[in-house]
């Protein structure tokens, strides 16, 4: 029997009576984050209920491709009577669209470092995505996978596995994927636009983060400032995936990236690199800077300048990879 076999029930009742429904998810969206948004605000859509999708940034052009994406705004409007926040593991990471709407009432996701911020938690850490998650249970609340969602769910999986390079793929995930194939997800195809296709703006943007690359004893690190972003035309307030590229470098174990953000802020995300088994996990530290994430992929905002925090932070990273050494 499936673990979460009441927990879905009760799920499966409550969107039956469910009429105006909102569906959010984190800001600085990521694929997974829009895939499963769309997978399950598609699929309650097709259901009949009337249905908003928010999330406080927008879609990035790269993830414009995916069906109804046109239709999540950055705010919710008017009367709603049932909350859901997917792939975020605490409130806070949905900015403030929630304000003044009280307790979300289904929170779906895959971060260990979840705080079960919702009135129901389907939370399942050992899921590649939270798109998995969807992918597994929207049958069973009662919901169809047309091919739209599928292709949705597939940018979801794709994207946070980065091209099922991640040692959280499990035979359930690729299961899952020739599943959503089977109902019509075109792989090739998203995988290509999603993993693939880099816009100019963001490879130079790469370029002015590769040119200050900083590497020691297996940890690397690099800035990318508001000048930078600005220099390259890149318009989103993300590293542009930079960081995969920095956890492909020979010799890396961590990879570290400070991306300056508007309003003093420092949005810094780590990356444990290559695929032997490793004790180290990235999400403790990132939670010590009021972060959190998996195991091998974390991040964390923190109040101040990149040239304050960044000493602290590589010591401290570099500290958790070597505990026998003192600072
Ligand atoms: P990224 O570095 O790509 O932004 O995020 C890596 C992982 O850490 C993702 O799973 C993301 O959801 C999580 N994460 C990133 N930033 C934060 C944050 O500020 N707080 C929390 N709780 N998780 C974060
Ligand atoms: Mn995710």
């Amino acid at each position: 029997m499936d673990p979460h076999h009441e927990l879905i029930s009760s799920i499966h009742d409550q969107l039956k009576n469910a009429g105006h429904v909102l569906v959010v998810s984190h800001k600085r969206p990521d694929g997974d984050a829009i895939g499963s948004l769309l997978g399950i605000g598609l699929a309650l859509s097709d259901a009949g209920k009337d249905v908003q999708m928010v999330i406080s940034d927008g879609v990035p052009d790269n993830f414009g491709f995916l069906m109804g994406s046109e239709l999540i705004k950055t705010k919710p409007v008017g009367n709603v009577d049932y909350i859901i926040v997917v792939d975020s593991s605490e409130i806070d990471r949905t900015d403030d669209v929630l304000n003044g709407h009280g307790t979300p009432d289904l929170n779906i996701d895959h971060h260990k470092t979840n705080t079960h911020f919702a009135k129901i938690n389907l939370v399942d850490m050992h899921a590649a995505a939270t798109a998995e998650i969807l992918a597994n249970y929207l049958p069973f609340f009662g919901l169809k996978i047309t091919s739209p969602i599928a292709n949705a769910l597939l940018a979801g999986i794709v994207t946070d596995t980065i091209g099922f390079r991640t040692t959280n793929v499990n035979p359930k995930t690729l299961k899952l994927t020739a599943l959503l194939m089977e109902l019509g997800g075109d792989l090739a195809d998203i995988y290509q636009r999603t993993i693939v296709d880099q816009s100019l703006s963001a490879a130079r943007y790469w370029g002015a983060g590769l040119s200050k690359l900083q590497m020691e004893n297996g940890l690397i690190w690099t800035t990318l400032t508001l000048a930078d972003r600005d220099n390259a035309g890149y318009v989103y307030r993300d590293d542009a995936d930079l960081i995969k590229i920095l956890s492909a470098i020979d010799g890396a174990r961590i990879a570290v990236i400070f991306t300056e953000q508007v309003g003093g802020y420092v949005k810094i995300s780590w990356r444990l690199c290559g695929s032997l088994p490793t004790d180290l996990d990235v999400s403790e530290i990132a939670q010590e800077y009021g972060g959190g994430g998996h195991k091998a992929a974390a991040g964390a905002d923190v109040k101040g300048q990149i040239q304050d925090i960044m000493f602290d932070v590589i010591n401290n990273t570099r500290a958790m990879m070597n505990p026998m050494k003192t600072k």
